[in-house]
C-alpha cells in the first residue's frame, strides 16, 4: 500500500520502519525541518539539552524497553537506579512521596500515618463514597493528609486546572495505588521503593534522547520505498475514490492510506472544520522547556518535583546526572518544566529569569556560576483527560478512519502514553496495517 504518515516524531519513525518491512511504500510529512517531535537534543557550549523536556527510557514490559534500548544500541546505554526527590519544606524527600515518609518530621510522619490508616480502615468498611474525578480519586486512595501535603498541590500545579474536571480514566493503570505496607514501613523508618516499574531506567552516553530519532533516521535513510519530506505542514486531508489526498499548501500527497500523528483535534480539522469544532473537548497544556548550564556540579539526583507554587517549575532534572556527556566536565545541565494552559500568553524572558532566581534560592547554585540559559515551548505536551474523554475520542477516530486517516501516537491517539507505548503502538499498526484496512473496507461493503 502506498501510505501517507504525518508526523516524524517517534510514532511516525517507528511505523515507517515496520511498515516498510512489510511492503508497504511511505512519504512521511514533517513540518519542522528536523524530525523527532518531542525527542530532540540541542547542544550549547558543551551543555546538552533534550529540548522537549527531561526523557528516560524505562517499560513496565521488557519487550517494550528492548524494543528502545536496541534501536539506541547496547554499547551506548547508560542503565540508573532511579534517585529522585520532592522538594518539600526546604527538605529533598524521596519519591515517591509516600516512599519517602521517613526523611520527614515525626510530627509529619504521625499525621500521615494516622490519616492513611483512618482512609484504609474507613475503605475496607465501605465508608467511603466512590471517587467521581481525580481529586476524590486522591484523597479516597492516599487520605487527607498525603493529599494536602503533596499530591493536590503537585497535580493542580502540572494540570493548571481544577482536578475535579479531570476523568478518573486519567488514573486507570497510569497512577501506582501505594501498598500499605510500604507506608507504614516508611513511617517507621525503613526505606522501600515505589513505583518499581521506573525504578531502574535507561539513557544515552552520547547524543541525548535524539539518539533514538538519529538511529531511526539511519535505519530508514536506505531504503529507496521510504521518503523523508521535512519543512512541510499538512493542512487538508480530503479523499476522492479510493484515494486520499495531503495538501500542504503548495504541494499534495497521495495514497492508499494516511497515517497522522499530528495531534487528533488538528488532524479532524484537517478533513472538517466544522465537524471538529463539534467534538470540540480536546484539552492539553502546553510546556515551556528552560535549559541552564552552570559551572560546578551541584546536587546528586535525577529530578526533583515542586508542588509549591513559590516555585515557578514543577520539574527540574539534572541531565548531567543521565549522562556525563551531558556537560561539560565539572558542569551541570539543568532542565527546568513549566506547564501552561492553552492560550496562556507568557514571557520567556521573564521566566528564564525567575527559573534561574528560584533554582538560586534552593541554595544550590550561584548566580556567577550560571553560563547558558535556553528555552523552548511545545503547544501539545500533556493530554487534560476531561470528563467523556473516551466518548470524545473514539468518535473522532471512527470518524478519521471512514476518511481513510489511522491516528496513532501520544497526540496523534491522544492518549497519555511514553515512548514504549508509542513505538509499541506504532508497530502494532504497522503490522496490522492491510489486515485493519481490510476489515474496514469490506465492513463499508467496499471490498468483497
Ligand atoms: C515533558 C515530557 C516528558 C516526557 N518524558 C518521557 C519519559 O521520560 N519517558 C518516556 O518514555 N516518554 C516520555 N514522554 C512521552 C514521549 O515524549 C512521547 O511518548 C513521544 O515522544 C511521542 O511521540 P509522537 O511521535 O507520538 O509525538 P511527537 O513527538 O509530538 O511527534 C509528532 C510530529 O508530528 C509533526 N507534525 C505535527 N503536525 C504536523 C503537520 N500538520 N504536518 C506535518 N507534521 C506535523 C510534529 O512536528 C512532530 O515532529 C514525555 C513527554 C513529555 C511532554
Amino acid at each position: 500500500m502506498e501510505v501517507v504518515v504525518i508526523g516524524g516524531g517517534l510514532a511516525g519513525l517507528v511505523f515507517s520502519l515496520e511498515a516498510l518491512k512489510t511492503g508497504h511504500r511511505i512519504v512521511l510529512l514533517e513540518k519542522e525541518d528536523t524530525p523527532g517531535g518531542l525527542l530532540k537534543t540541542e547542544s550549547e557550549n558543551g551543555y546538552v539539552f533534550d529540548t522537549g523536556g527531561s526523557h528516560i527510557i524505562f517499560s513496565r514490559e521488557p519487550y517494550k524497553l528492548n524494543y528502545l534500548l536496541n534501536i539506541v544500541g547496547r554499547k551506548n546505554l547508560l542503565r540508573h537506579r532511579r534517585d529522585t526527590r520532592i522538594y518539600y519544606k526546604g527538605r529533598f524527600i524521596k519519591y515517591p512521596f509516600e516512599n519517602g515518609i521517613y526523611m520527614l518530621p515525626p510530627r509529619e510522619r504521625y499525621e500521615i500515618l494516622k490519616s492513611v490508616i483512618e482512609t484504609y480502615a474507613n475503605r475496607v468498611k465501605g465508608l467511603l463514597d466512590e471517587p467521581k474525578n481525580f481529586e476524590e480519586w486522591i484523597y479516597y486512595v492516599f487520605g487527607n493528609a498525603i493529599a494536602e501535603k503533596y499530591l493536590v498541590p503537585y497535580n493542580k500545579k502540572i494540570w493548571k486546572r481544577d482536578l475535579k474536571e479531570i476523568s478518573l480514566e486519567w488514573v486507570k493503570g497510569r497512577v501506582p495505588l501505594p501498598p500499605i505496607n510500604d507506608v507504614l514501613k516508611s513511617a517507621v523508618g525503613i526505606p522501600t521503593e515505589g513505583y518499581r516499574h521506573q525504578l531502574n531506567f535507561y539513557y544515552p552516553l552520547e547524543g541525548g534522547i535524539y539518539t533514538l530519532v538519529e538511529n531511526l533516521l539511519n535505519r530508514l535513510s536506505s531504503n529507496k520505498n521510504f521518503r523523508l519530506i521535512t519543512g512541510v505542514n499538512v493542512e487538508q486531508i480530503y479523499k476522492q475514490g479510493d484515494i486520499v489526498f495531503v495538501n500542504t499548501g503548495d504541494r499534495e500527497f497521495k495514497g492508499d492510506v494516511v497515517v497522522s500523528t499530528a495531534p487528533l483535534p488538528q488532524t479532524l480539522n484537517y478533513i472538517d472544520k466544522r465537524y471538529a469544532r463539534k467534538l470540540d473537548n480536546f484539552d492539553y497544556n502546553s510546556l515551556l522547556v528552560i535549559g541552564i548550564g552552570t559551572r560546578f556540579k551541584a546536587l546528586p539526583y535525577h529530578w526533583i518535583y515542586f508542588p509549591q507554587n513559590s516555585i515557578v517549575f514543577h520539574r527540574l532534572a539534572i541531565l548531567s546526572n543521565y549522562s556525563p556527556k551531558m556537560a561539560p566536565k565539572n558542569g551541570t545541565t539543568f532542565l527546568a518544566e513549566i506547564s501552561i494552559p492553552p492560550g496562556e500568553q507568557i514571557n520567556t524572558d521573564k521566566l528564564e529569569r525567575r527559573v534561574i532566581e528560584d533554582i538560586l534560592s534552593l541554595g544550590i547554585i550561584k548566580e556567577s556560576d550560571v553560563v547558558q540559559t535556553k528555552s523552548w515551548f511545545w503547544k501539545y505536551a500533556y493530554i487534560v483527560y476531561r470528563q467523556r474523554y473516551s466518548e470524545t475520542t473514539k468518535l473522532a477516530k471512527r470518524y478519521l478512519l471512514e476518511h481513510c486517516v489511522i491516528t496513532l501516537g501520544r497526540f496523534g491517539s491522544w492518549t497519555y502514553i511514553n515512548m514504549d507505548e508509542t513505538a509499541y503502538r506504532a508497530r502494532m499498526t504497522a503490522r496490522n496495517l492491510k489486515s485493519t484496512f481490510r476489515l474496514y473496507r469490506r465492513e463499508k461493503g467496499l471490498e468483497g
